[in-house]
């Protein structure tokens, strides 16, 4: 997966977002192309751009410092790209690693997102009590990242296919 840094508009580095999500940010008019690659062009029914390598958000952005990003189910799944945290298929859901029923919170290192049959399976359990395998650990976003989640969050499920490929 190539990343691209995003700049704020005061050309100061905030942090990289996948490729798609830079496309999704330029198609959007949410920010422009500072440097592309020489050779590479992204091409669809509507769009022909330069593939970034580097994009400037066109408005100056706020981050707080060291401040906690918010939780949010939706922050969630943009955090693991809507891909289940058990299986790696597409997931639509939040699941509480530790349930809620025991005791386990709505925060960053207490979620993933999970498919649908996943979380039924896993159900009130833990993953030791369920035999489930996490593929990753849940981390908490810097604020930063929960920034460009929250400007990236709804787009990128509508991306459509020629855009969902990583160009590589
Ligand atoms: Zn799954």
């Amino acid at each position: 997966m190539r990343d691209t840094l995003v700049l704020n508009a005061s050309f100061e580095p905030l942090s990289t977002v996948s490729l798609n999500r830079a496309v999704v940010l330029v198609l959007q008019d949410k920010a422009v192309v500072e440097q592309a690659h020489p050779e590479l062009r992204m091409r669809g029914a509507d769009v022909d751009i330069p593939v970034p390598r580097v994009i400037r958000l066109c408005r100056y952005v706020r981050v707080p410092f060291r401040r906690r990003a918010p939780w949010s189910r939706r922050g969630v799944l943009v955090r693991d790209r809507h891909r289940c945290a058990y299986c790696g298929r597409r997931a639509t859901t939040v699941d509480h690693v530790v349930p809620r029923a025991q005791g386990g919170q709505d925060t960053w290192l207490n979620t993933v997102a999970a498919c649908a049959e996943d979380n039924h399976r896993k159900a009130n359990r833990t993953p030791e009590e369920a035999g489930m395998t996490l593929l990753r650990q849940p981390f908490e976003p810097t604020p930063a990242d929960a920034m460009l989640l929250s400007l990236g969050q709804e787009e990128i499920a509508a991306l459509p296919d020629w855009l969902s490929r990583d160009a590589a």
